[in-house]
């Protein structure tokens, strides 16, 4: 089969109920990744781009869609445990705990593959992540597919991930099979991924599963080291999809660090001398600080407030949708403050932190 990156198809749309999904429309998309198309769906993190994980020409269309580099492997989403089992060659007793506890749900465990895993699917890697969303469309989904579907994010490589159908059509119409539009997703960024292949097992990605939570099941849990020096030293990825640029919009991100009131004044000056250069200039602020960035005829171009301080699971729900905001409305430069590492406040700034590309000004 000769696969044309760039060639259109009809993608096709079905709107869904996210709590009651209607059977017709799961069985019609169902049938598509049967018949090694592509279909995109929501979960509770983020939109999946989902393809049959045991037809490796299902799958490449998938890195072909998104532009994805062919070394960096896939997530395999599950509704069965039955599933897991054919996927992975044993399933440690602390891996096991996890599952009990947190699945379905944001933690994608990284385990040993088995044979019927194609290469394809975990980039040439010996281990397969593997997880089982908490969303009635894609449970119903794989259920009626009656296989795997291994799905990354449904954006184009190196984008903002999709929260809505509206992000995923404007990067994937006309490249994927179809799409289950079941609304917005409710925790609005990726899942965990927590390495089982070595003798602590590794945070390689924080997401919606906090390490506090892992902390309370497991002996030991250890961040990759990326995650331990945030500010970044050489290492070798131990998820190859750690080294690729990651989240960002079109615009360039700084994330402003220091005191809310440092923060806000210095926000307030950055805003002016770049209009002054004639950029257009959006602000992602907190519901704390927003009225300081409307007095005084100052004005951003665009200002966005991603939540309270206090309540980071808001924060992490309307992240992505923001930073499509800013490539919608051609913001040249994006001002974030920084928002409190607790719960899933790590995951956020791990996000923006990569979407900035390292741009950070300390104050
Ligand atoms: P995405 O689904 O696009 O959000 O990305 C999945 C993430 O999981 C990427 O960072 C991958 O590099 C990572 N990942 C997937 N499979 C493996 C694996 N076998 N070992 C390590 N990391 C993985
Ligand atoms: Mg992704």
């Amino acid at each position: 089969m000769i696969i044309i990156a760039g060639e259109k198809m009809r993608t096709r749309y079905w709107r869904v109920n996210p709590f009651h999904p209607e059977k017709n429309k799961i069985i019609e998309a169902a049938s598509f990744i049967r018949g090694g198309k592509t279909v995109a769906f929501p979960t509770e993190t983020v939109y999946g781009l989902g393809a049959d994980a045991f037809n490796p020409e299902a799958v490449q269309k998938i890195f072909i869609a998104k532009g994805r580099p062919a070394d960096n492997p896939l997530i395999v989403h599950v509704a069965h445990l039955s599933q897991l089992k054919k996927l992975v060659q044993e399933i440690p007793p602390e891996a096991a705990l996890l599952i009990r506890q947190f699945w379905p749900g944001p933690l994608t465990l990284v385990l040993p593959k088995s044979r019927e895993v194609p290469y394809g699917v975990t980039a040439g890697l010996d281990t397969v992540a593997v997880r089982m969303p908490r969303h009635k469309v894609a449970l119903e989904l794989i259920r009626w597919a009656g296989c795997p579907i291994a799905a990354p994010s449904a954006n184009v490589s190196g984008k903002p991930s999709p929260t809505s159908a509206k992000h995923v059509l404007k990067d994937m119409y006309g490249a994927i099979g179809g799409i289950l539009d079941g609304g917005s997703t409710s925790v609005g960024i990726e899942s965990t991924v927590l390495d089982f292949s070595s003798d602590v097992p590794t945070i390689l990605r924080p997401g919606g599963v906090t390490k506090e939570q892992l902390e309370k099941l497991l002996k030991k849990v250890r961040l990759s080291p990326e995650r331990e020096n945030m500010n970044g030293n050489e290492f070798i990825p131990r998820s190859p999809g750690m080294k690729y640029r990651h989240y960002s919009p079109r615009g360039e991100l700084y994330i402003i660090r220091g005191s809310i009131k440092k923060a806000v004044g210095k926000i307030r000056e950055l805003v002016l001398n770049w209009q002054k250069e004639g950029k257009k200039v959006a602000v992602l602020c907190s519901r704390e600080t927003h009225q300081y960035y409307q007095r005084n005829n100052f004005k951003a171009d665009l200002l966005i407030i991603l939540g309270s301080r206090e309540d980071p699971k808001t924060v992490a729900r309307k992240l992505y949708d923001a930073l499509h905001w800013c490539d919608d409305k051609d913001m040249d430069i994006i001002l974030v403050e920084e928002f409190p590492f607790e719960g899933i406040g790590y995951a956020v700034m791990n996000r923006i932190k990569k979407a900035s590309g390292d741009r950070i000004i300390e104050l």
